[in-house]
């Protein structure tokens, strides 16, 4: 017998093939020890309902779609920097903020003096926005500490925040993500700690399921970056890296060089790169709050992008300085109105790519038999409202891993 069993619904499956959405009209979900055990049109069943499912539910016609995965967060740190913001708003300079102790060193001082506790307190309530708009999975990286117990701290918070809230959270490490002066006297000295402690270290603790990198003219150069690569393939670690956002570093042909799950920003990214990102399976994950907040003008190049055959994924970039988000939902409709995505690739961005961007896609990121138990039902009248609305969507019921909140 199944656990539960939705009869009446409209499926957006979000698999490729079968047509806008994969969308099944007369749908049934049938749902065992937190598995889809069926998915498919009501008449299809193998039996009737009642013998089929302790608890049969009525759908009344909403729409059932995979649950939403944020694949690009920076969710865990201390402090805000709200009045970094309320400056710029006023006019400041970059140097005004720098001279006044803002910028990602005030991030990486308030982290550094936080205890694994108070970074859980401090990230808990983003988490729970993001659960609230029926999130199943999050993408959570390091990179606040810039030197190792910090980092370390961020990991386990991370995969601590995920067990106590039910939530499936990926763990990357993000130790390159920027060496200023004041944190990291010595850049060379850091790499070297990077890729002969941290990572090791790290590693077989079991705190990283991916490597990071910023690879930037005011980060790391690509042959730093291709250095921290190395090593997170010597511990069987996939890669991702934040490519080409302020300049075209080669930061996409980089990440597909080494098979990298995802080149994330891109704004900057060369048709060559993009081709290379194709061949290599690696997915584009578009960042549009980070492009609205910094008032970027150059939005990454999404037509070439689909020319190039390139997968696109859309996340919310959750974090202190540039995308202070608390939705990934309202990302939808700003990668539709910003770069020119189309509803169902918004979508398609935030459950199938994103789900792929993470190595997950054989378990989650489409409603597909055999996944993990991942969905939301919708009170809409069609998926493309997903990308539509402007903030506050919330479903009416989330199954997060076979766990229903109904
Ligand atoms: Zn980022």
């Amino acid at each position: 017998m199944w656990d539960h069993l939705w009869l009446g619904a409209r499926l957006a499956t979000m698999r490729e093939g079968p047509g806008p959405y994969g969308v099944i009209i007369d749908g049934a979900l049938g749902v065992k020890d937190g598995r889809i055990a069926f998915v498919g049109p009501e008449a299809d069943l193998p039996g009737r309902p009642a013998d089929l499912a302790h608890d049969v539910r009525p759908a009344h016609g909403a729409w059932v779609a995979p649950a939403p995965i944020d694949c690009h967060t920076h969710i865990v740190f201390a402090g805000e920097r709200a009045a970094e913001f309320e400056m710029r708003a006023a006019g400041a300079r970059y140097e005004d903020i720098h001279r006044a102790g803002g910028g990602i060193g005030a991030t990486v001082r308030a982290t550094r003096a936080a205890s694994e506790n108070e970074l859980i307190d401090a990230a808990r309530p983003r988490l729970r926005a993001l659960m609230a708009e029926g999130v199943s999975t999050v993408e959570i990286k390091s990179g606040y500490g810039l030197e190792f117990a910090t980092e370390r701290r961020m990991l386990r918070a991370a995969r601590r925040l995920g067990r106590e809230l039910g939530l499936r959270v990926h763990t990357t490490f993000l130790g390159a993500h920027a060496a200023p002066p004041s944190l990291v006297k010595d850049k060379a000295a850091y790499l070297t700690e990077i890729v002969e402690e941290m990572i090791p270290a790290l590693a077989s603790e079991g705190l990283v399921d991916a490597v990071d990198a910023f690879c930037e003219s005011i980060a790391f150069t690509p042959e730093e970056t291709a250095r921290v690569f190395e090593a997170a393939r010597k511990h069987g670690l996939r890669v991702k890296l934040h490519a080409d956002q302020i300049s075209d570093r080669g930061g996409a042909a980089l990440a597909a060089k080494f098979g990298a799950l995802s080149a994330d920003h891109l704004e900057h990214a060369s048709a060559d790169g993009l081709a290379a990102m194709a061949k290599a399976g690696t997915v584009a994950v578009l960042l549009p709050g980070a492009y609205l907040m910094l008032r970027d003008t150059r939005p990454p190049p999404v037509a070439l992008m689909r020319e190039k055959g390139v997968r696109m994924a859309v996340a919310s970039d959750a974090n202190p300085g540039s995308s202070p988000a608390r939705s990934l939902l309202l990302m939808l409709p700003l990668a539709c109105a910003l770069f020119g995505l189309t509803p169902e690739e918004a979508l398609a961005g935030v459950t199938r790519e994103a789900a792929r961007a993470l190595g997950l896609l054989d378990e989650t990121g489409t409603l597909e038999a055999g996944k993990s138990a991942d969905y939301c039902l919708w009170d809409i009248g069609h998926p493309r409202e997903l990308s539509y609305w402007l903030g506050n969507m919330r479903p009416q019921a989330i199954c997060r891993m076979g766990q229903l909140d109904a």
